[in-house]
Formats: C-alpha cells, sequence, structure tokens
C-alpha cells in the first residue's frame, strides 16, 4: 500500500471531502505497516474496497412548519459496511451535516464496532435539520417525513439508526413511531428507544460512562489515580453528562464545560444539581452554555475553548475537530496528563501529533465514546431476545467491553519504547477484525 498514491485518488474521487479525507487517512497511518505484512490484503483490495461505502442514499425532507410554510431538508444514510454485523450507527441532526461529515463518521463507526466485540458493521446518517428553535410538533413532523423516506432501507438484520448530535431520546421515539406504523412490526430497529418501549437501561448516559471506564483503565495502567483530577469537557449534551456524572462518582471534579458561545468556568466543580440544570437547559432544544455561568455564578468566557484551563485530564465531548494544535500546545503547557475524545474525531491531526510527540496519553474517540454504539448493541441483544436487563447488568457488560478496548489498544498500540499509542492501536485492532471478516467473505 502506498498511502500517498491512495489519497491521491481517493481525492481525486472526493474532491473537498475534508473529513472524511482526514479520517481514512489517520486510519491508513496507522495501519500501513501491517498492512504491508499481508500481502493477501493487498491482492483482494481490501483497503480500496473498505474506503468506499457500500451505498448511500440521499433523500429530500419536505414538512411543513408551525407558520403552514413548507420546509425543505436533506436527509442521509449511508450504508459504510456490514461484514461483521448489521449496519449500525447513529442519526444527527445539524446544519452542519454534509456528505463528507456523515462519511468520516460511517468510516470511524465500522472501526468502533469492530472494537467492541459485538456484531455490527458501520453506518451514519442525519440531516442538515437543526433542532434548535424548532416546535415539538415541528420535530416531530420532521422525524416523520425523515422516516418516510428511510425506512424501506432499515431493520433489526439489516441497518439499525440511533441518536448522535441533535438527536436524542424524543427524536427517536418520533422516528421510531413512525417506522412502526409504517412496517407494521415492533421490533429492534433503533436503538436508544425509552425504556417503555424496547430502550435499555444505561443507554443515555452510556457514551459518557464507557469514555470514563476507558479514562480510567489508562490512568491505572499509567500508575495514576483518577481520585481528585480536574477535567475540562466540552459540550454540554447527553455525551458531556453522563461524562460529568461518571467523573464525579469516581471521585474527579469537572471545572468546565462548552457551547457554541464559549465555555464555563466553574473551580468547585459541576456536580448534583447543576448536572441536572444541564440536561434540563439541554431539554428545551438550548445549546448555549452561557445561562450556566448566570445560574451558578461562574466565570463565562464568550467565544473561548476550555482547552485554555490548567487541568489534568481533557474531554472532548461536543463535536469533530474541536481542539486544535494551540489548543494541544495550551494543554500541553499546563502539563495535561491525559487527552480523551468522548466526541467523534475530537481533535485535529496536528493536535494528535503533538500529543503523541510528547508522550501524552492520548485516546482516539472510536475506542473512548464506543460504549454508546456499544450499549445500543445490548439494546439489540435485549430487544432480539424479548426482554430488558437490569440497570447492573448493562453497567457490567459496558464496564468490560471498555476495558477490552483498553486492552486491544494496548495489545496493538505498545511502542518499542513502552509508549502505548492508543489511535494506533484502536486502528490497527479495529481494522484487523473487519479486513479478515472481508477475506472470508470473498469479493462482495
Ligand atoms: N452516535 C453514536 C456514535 O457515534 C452512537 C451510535 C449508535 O448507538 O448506534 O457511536
Amino acid at each position: 500500500m502506498t498511502i500517498d498514491k491512495l489519497m491521491f485518488d481517493l481525492e481525486a474521487r472526493h474532491p473537498g471531502e475534508t473529513e472524511y479525507l482526514q479520517a481514512v487517512k489517520e486510519v491508513l497511518i496507522s495501519i500501513e505497516e501491517v498492512y504491508n505484512q499481508h500481502p493477501e490484503f493487498e491482492k483482494a483490495k481490501i483497503i480500496e474496497r473498505l474506503v468506499e461505502p457500500d451505498r448511500i442514499f440521499t433523500f429530500r425532507v419536505p414538512w411543513v412548519d408551525d407558520h403552514g410554510e413548507v420546509q425543505v431538508n436533506l436527509g442521509y444514510r449511508i450504508q459504510f459496511n456490514n461484514a461483521i454485523g448489521p449496519y449500525k450507527g447513529g442519526l444527527r441532526f445539524h446544519p452542519s451535516v454534509n456528505l463528507s461529515i456523515l462519511k468520516f463518521l460511517g468510516f470511524e463507526q465500522i472501526f468502533k464496532n469492530a472494537l467492541t466485540t459485538l456484531p455490527m458493521g458501520g453506518a451514519k446518517g442525519g440531516s442538515d435539520f437543526y433542532i434548535k428553535g424548532k416546535s415539538d410538533a415541528e420535530v416531530m413532523r420532521f422525524c416523520q417525513a425523515f422516516m418516510l423516506e428511510l425506512w424501506h432501507n432499515i431493520g433489526p438484520n439489516m441497518d439499525v439508526p440511533a441518536g448522535d448530535i441533535g438527536v436524542g431520546a424524543r427524536e427517536v421515539g418520533y422516528l421510531y413511531g413512525m417506522y412502526k406504523k409504517l412496517i407494521r412490526e415492533h421490533t429492534g430497529t433503533i436503538t436508544g428507544k425509552g425504556l417503555e418501549y424496547g430502550g435499555s437501561l444505561i443507554r443515555p448516559e452510556a457514551t459518557g460512562y464507557g469514555g470514563l471506564y476507558f479514562v480510567d483503565r489508562m490512568l491505572h495502567t499509567h500508575g495514576h489515580d483518577i481520585k481528585g483530577k480536574t477535567i475540562a469537557i466540552s459540550g454540554f449534551g447527553n455525551v458531556a453528562w453522563g461524562a460529568a456524572l461518571k467523573a464525579n462518582q469516581m471521585g474527579a471534579k469537572v471545572v468546565t464545560l462548552s457551547g457554541p458561545d464559549g465555555y464555563i468556568y466553574d473551580p468547585d466543580g459541576v456536580s448534583g444539581e447543576k448536572i441536572d440544570y444541564m440536561l434540563e437547559l439541554r431539554a428545551t432544544g438550548n445549546d448555549e452554555v452561557s445561562p450556566y455561568a448566570e445560574q451558578f455564578g461562574v466565570e463565562f468566557f464568550e467565544g473561548k475553548r476550555p482547552w485554555e484551563q490548567k487541568v489534568d485530564i481533557a474531554l472532548p465531548c461536543a463535536t469533530q475537530n474541536e481542539l486544535d494544535r494551540k489548543d494541544a500546545l495550551a494543554l500541553i503547557g499546563n502539563n495535561v496528563l491525559c487527552v480523551a475524545e468522548i466526541s467523534n474525531m475530537g481533535c485535529t491531526p496536528g493536535a494528535i501529533d503533538l500529543f503523541i510527540e510528547h508522550k501524552i496519553l492520548y485516546g482516539p474517540g472510536k475506542a473512548v465514546n464506543a460504549g454508546g454504539v456499544s450499549t445500543s448493541g445490548l439494546e439489540m441483544t435485549q430487544n432480539a431476545m424479548h426482554l430488558s436487563w437490569p440497570a447492573t447488568e448493562v453497567d457490567n457488560r459496558l464496564h468490560q467491553i471498555m476495558s477490552n478496548i483498553h486492552d486491544q489498544c494496548v495489545k496493538y498500540g505498545t511502542q518499542p519504547d513502552g509508549y502505548i499509542n492508543y489511535m494506533k492501536g484502536a486502528n490497527i485492532a479495529g481494522f484487523m477484525k473487519v479486513a479478515h471478516a472481508m477475506m472470508e467473505q470473498g469479493i462482495v
């Protein structure tokens, strides 16, 4: 494999898809060495097949707003790879959504899902619809119109969507309601469902919980204790909420949260009622964090990112490329111990290079945030068995899965000098599983 040639061809074929090209390049660099030790992979064109989605659906989503006006959004579903299980991955509703972003997310999802050890392929979908400022009735009408197009192409053994940015319990409920009406079956085709109709306990907090279980293992492996550590978190949605809850339970202190408007710094720690407040604020459709500062009398830094604060641990929990080289330099200058992405591709390649160069403990999203989709996998299992497990059962399994992912990263990512390159480890472990599955299934 020659990375330059592969990337050149891919760029020519998909010009301007920067996030997608970024995600592919990161994986190619990590796996180059092992790939070249397997001439059979090259012969079967595993990489050339893996980087192109199996298929992409794009569709128009027309709906009528509360003023009687017709609105038109775009909808997508990318079925990337189903070598190890049904297509699985979330739906993102956000104005930034485009083909490049969904392709990067779908590509990452293949390896993330492979790491979970559960039988799930990779997919992603979504729309440029913006939840902010929409009434409940508008959100419902949009979700129904979206599902009217998508339902033919999903199913419990075919493709199982879930939530992501802008798609939480409410949206999943409306999407599932329409799906069920059209197909006239009650199956586990969407995960992240409400508890009353097939959802799993722990699923809402799973991404954040899983992230903290992973960070705990990282620290422990390097002789540190999470207790008493200070943590900077970005975002304040479902992911940040679960992360803050678990960080508090583990005895750490979360000092920042952020939104598109800036970040807050709370030296006493985001805990107790403040965590509930976050979620309530979010549920109103608001995505700005400044009301927290007013409510609890803490400092608000307009238009800034939390990475300028001195903390032991930095946890990007919002969106892609939210921590760049400049932020990485600030964190390193402040002696950060660990940076772990609970968001997908939270750090830019320049930032990752710096963390690795400075031997900072760096955990990539596809390993650190795999707890969300893992628990979705456990929801699928429960749905298939027509039962629901108690919270402790789900949580124990989640814990076990995260430990296992950590150990796979250590196995494949430990460098000759002893430094654990978690990014390399995660990419190699995920890739090898998918590549072997593809090899055994022939050229399809
Ligand atoms: N959107 C989440 C992710 O990035 C969860 C996907 C799922 O549960 O299928 O992994």
